[in-house]
């Protein structure tokens, strides 16, 4: 792969924006450079652009090296990044399995870029043949969610390596959701394709979605990309610190995960006994997808109720389908007591 070819021209060229923080790193004590208020310590400075300390730890968590991780705005930056770095508008395209993560087709469309939709099998699998078959010169990029939002399953880890093998530009495998998957998921491959990247977030498993932290996981070419185009201190301050602080408490996230797994697992029991539920999807994720003879009434019964699910019907493959994001014991028991009286 010659990254240089797959990069837009303009991205490739690039002098970035070099910031105060950017120019001088080392040890001083005056700081006069960046015009920042000398009093409110620590608030008045501008943050690490690179947080350099959050990534060794992130690296130690994640068996990363810190200098093949990003980290955005949540996953949605990188996601939006990666279309602006390679994708000319009106010229590339860009193709992904359907139905899937939303924000995808977002971020091409906002960055005028074609957006090729290939549908997963009936069984949610996926048909690498058929993804490829959709790729021409054009295809800059293939995103692949696994597991998938909304199907919850995760993808066949040797289909998608089979697209990573044989598409000459990027994927991107975004594992949102890895953690609650029984499966481990493609970061332990990383060093063996130059075209991969992988991302995670701080946003599901750890709990964090209110402080916006997602990762990148790719070569370090491709974070050197990354890092240009960024906007300079996209990652606050305040954010670093929490999640510098939190990151080492793995325990408690395993037990949130163990605790949310066993509720998925009740949870997908219980929806069962409905007459009108009609299946319920296996879930690899902090959700499911549940098949019901309606659900427009579905939705409409549970919101005059105080409870929000998603109505996911208007998606490929997905009609008459809601999605239940797994809660509490006491959230999943609220739901389940709602629905013991919906008339159908
Ligand atoms: C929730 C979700 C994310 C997380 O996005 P953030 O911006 O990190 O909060 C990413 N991808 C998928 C598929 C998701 O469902």
């Amino acid at each position: 792969m010659n990254l240089q070819t797959l990069v837009r021209k303009n991205i490739w060229n690039l002098v970035p924006y070099s910031c105060a923080r950017n120019e001088f790193t080392g040890e001083a004590s005056v700081f006069l450079d960046a015009n920042e208020n000398p009093l409110n310590d620590p608030y008045n400075r501008y943050p690490d652009p690179f947080q350099d300390a959050l990534k060794q730890k992130v690296s130690k968590v994640k068996g990363v090296d810190a200098a093949n991780i990003f980290f955005g705005n949540g996953s949605d930056e990188p996601i939006d990044l990666v279309v602006r770095i390679f994708c000319e508008p009106r010229v590339d395209n860009i193709v992904a399995i359907d139905p899937t993560y939303g924000m995808y087709q977002v971020c091409a469309d906002i960055n005028d870029v074609e957006y090729r939709k290939v549908l997963l099998n009936e069984d949610f699998s996926l048909d690498a043949e058929r993804l490829l078959a959709a790729t021409d010169a054009y295809t800059k990029l293939i995103f692949l969610c696994s597991p998938n939002n909304p199907t919850a399953n995760v993808l066949n880890q040797d289909e998608m390596l089979k697209v990573v093998r044989n598409f000459p530009g990027i994927v991107i495998v975004d594992e949102a959701y890895i953690d609650f998957a029984d499966a481990p998921g493609l970061v332990s491959r990383l060093s063996e394709f130059p075209n991969l990247i992988i991302l995670q977030t701080f946003s599901k498993a750890w709990g964090m979605a209110a402080i916006r932290l997602g990762m990148a996981f790719a070569t370090t070419e491709i974070i050197g990309l990354f890092n240009k185009v960024k906007y300079p201190y996209n990652i606050n301050l305040l954010t670093q610190t929490f999640v510098g602080e939190s990151v080492g408490k793995e325990a408690e996230k395993h037990e949130t995960v163990q605790m949310l797994v066993e509720q998925r697992a009740f949870l997908r029991k219980a929806l069962l006994d409905f007459s009108f539920v009609k299946q319920v999807y296996p879930s690899d994720a902090n959700f499911l997808l549940v098949k019901v003879d309606d659900a427009n009434g579905l939705y409409d019964y549970l919101i005059n109720r105080g409870i929000v699910i998603r109505n996911r019907t208007k998606l490929s493959l997905c009609k008459d389908t809601v999605r239940i994001t797994v809660g509490t014991q006491e959230e999943n028991k609220a739901l389940l007591d709602a629905l013991k009286t919906y008339p159908h």
